[in-house]
C-alpha cells in the first residue's frame, strides 16, 4: 500500500521540492497549509504537482488542529519543514519565531506521541545551530552557538526532536541542513534577492541592487538534492541526526560577482565595508550598493559543512556545484522575467 507523507510548510522551497520527490516515489502527500491570505501556491505550480497534493489546514501554533490533522491523515511520516524561515525577521519577531520553530516542534511531537507514537518524523534543523562556529569544517558533533533568535529557536526544535527520540524511542531524525537554494528560494534570501536583480538589471528594470555584509560565508547548495537526504533519513533502520552540506563556502561578494558574470557583467569594487560599491568594469555604471539596512544585529560569518556522515550512512552526496547553482538561479528569473515583458 502507498505510504502516506504529512509535509508542514508545503508552500515554501523545500516542501515543494520533497512533495515532488514523494509523489515520483508513490506516496499519497497530504501538504499542512496554514490559513493565510493571499495564500500562494506558484512553487506547487511550477512544478507542476499542485493538483497531486491534498492540502490540510495546519497550523504549528494549534495543538488541538495537529492532534486532528494526525488523526484524520494518518501520517506514516511527518516532514516538518514549516518555519519562520528568516533570521532578519527573528529578531523583528522573536517570541512568534521561537512560538512556531521551537514550541511548533513539540507540539507536533507531542501530537505524534499521543496519537501514533510509530509516525517517523524528520525535523528541518539548521546549520544557524553553529552559528559563531566552534571548529571549522561544522559536523554533527560540532557545539551549537546560534546567534539569532531564529537559530536559538531552532536549537530547541533540535534538542527535543532528540529528547522525544530518546525518552519515547520514536523515529524522530534531525537534519542540520546548511544553506540550500534553488529558482524556488524565497525573494528575502540573499541569493534570490541577487538572481532576480541581476535579471532586472539586465533587461533595464532596475539599476542596482542593495545588500548587506559582503564578506559573510556560506556553504551553499542545491535544495532539490538536500530533500532527497531528508527522506533518506526516514527509511534508515535507526534514527539518527545528520549534517546536509557541499563541504565548499563562499562569501556573498562571490555569489554577487558570479551572479552577474551570468549575464557578462563584470564587477569592480571600491571601498570597503559599508562605504563598498560594485560597479560594471565596462561601463562605469554601479551594479551594487552596501548599505547598513541588511547588516544583523549578530552576523554568523562563515558556515562551511562536513557532509562525510551522510555519504557513509546515507549515500548522500551533493552533486551541483557553486557556479552552477548561481547560473541555474539567473537564468531562471531570466526566463520568467523575460516572458512578463
Ligand atoms: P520557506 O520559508 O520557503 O517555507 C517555510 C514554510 O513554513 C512556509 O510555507 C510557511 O507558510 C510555513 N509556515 C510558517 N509559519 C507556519 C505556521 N505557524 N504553521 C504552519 N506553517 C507555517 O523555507 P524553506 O523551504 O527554505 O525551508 C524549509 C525548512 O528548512 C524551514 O524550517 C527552514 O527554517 C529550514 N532550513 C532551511 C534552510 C535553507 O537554506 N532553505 C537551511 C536550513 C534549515 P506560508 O507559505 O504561509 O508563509
Ligand atoms: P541565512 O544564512 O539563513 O541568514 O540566509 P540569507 O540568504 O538571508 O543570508 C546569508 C548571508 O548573506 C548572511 O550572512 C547575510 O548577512 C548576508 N547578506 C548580505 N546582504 C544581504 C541581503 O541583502 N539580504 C540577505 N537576506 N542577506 C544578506
Amino acid at each position: 500500500m502507498a505510504k502516506t507523507a504529512l509535509i508542514t510548510g508545503i508552500r515554501g522551497q523545500d516542501g515543494a521540492y520533497l512533495a515532488q520527490l514523494l509523489l515520483d516515489k508513490g506516496y499519497n502527500v497530504v501538504g499542512a497549509d496554514r490559513r493565510s491570505g493571499g495564500a500562494n501556491y506558484w512553487r506547487l505550480k511550477e512544478l507542476g504537482i499542485y493538483k497531486d497534493i491534498k492540502l490540510e489546514y495546519m497550523d504549528l501554533l494549534e495543538l488541538t488542529n495537529i492532534i486532528r490533522s494526525i488523526e484524520k491523515i494518518k501520517p506514516d511520516e511527518i516532514y516538518n519543514l514549516a518555519a519562520q524561515s528568516f533570521v532578519p525577521t527573528s529578531f523583528e519577531q522573536p517570541m512568534l519565531t521561537s512560538e512556531i520553530n521551537a514550541i511548533g516542534v513539540l507540539r507536533l511531537l507531542e501530537g505524534i506521541r499521543q496519537v501514533n507514537p510509530s509516525t517517523k518524523f524528520y525535523q528541518a534543523s539548521t546549520s544557524e545551530l553553529f552559528g559563531r562556529a566552534h571548529e571549522i569544517p561544522q559536523k554533527e558533533t560540532t557545539p551549537f552557538h546560534p546567534r539569532s533568535p531564529y537559530g536559538a529557536a531552532k536549537l530547541f526544535g533540535h534538542w527535543i526532536t532528540v529528547n522525544y527520540r530518546e525518552s519515547y524511542r520514536m523515529f524522530a531524525c534531525s537534519g542540520i541542513l546548511f544553506n540550500h537554494e534553488s529558482p524556488l528560494r524565497g525573494m528575502e534570501f540573499i541569493t534570490r534577492k541577487l538572481a532576480y536583480a541581476v535579471a532586472s538589471i539586465h533587461f533595464g528594470l532596475q539599476d542596482k541592487v542593495v545588500v548587506g555584509n559582503l564578506e559573510a560565508k556560506r556553504d551553499w547548495g542545491f535544495a532539490k538534492e538536500y530533500v532527497e537526504g531528508m527522506w533518506k533519513m526516514l527509511q534508515l533502520k535507526e534514527p539518527d541526526d545528520f549534517v546536509l552540506a557541499t563541504g565548499q563556502t563562499h562569501s556573498v561578494r562571490e555569489f554577487i560577482e558570479a551572479a552577474f558574470r551570468v549575464v557578462g557583467v563584470h564587477l569592480v569594487w571600491e571601498g570597503s565595508a559599508m562605504n563598498t560599491v560594485g560597479r560594471c568594469k565596462k561601463t562605469g555604471k554601479t551594479r551594487v550598493v552596501v548599505s547598513p539596512d541588511f547588516y544583523r544585529p549578530a552576523e554568523v560569518d562563515l558556515l562551511l559543512g562536513s557532509p562525510l556522515k551522510a555519504k557513509e550512512k546515507l549515500g548522500w552526496k551533493p552533486r551541483v556545484g557553486f557556479e552552477q547553482l548561481v547560473d541555474m538561479m539567473v537564468e531562471a528569473d531570466l526566463k520568467r522575467l523575460k516572458k512578463e515583458i
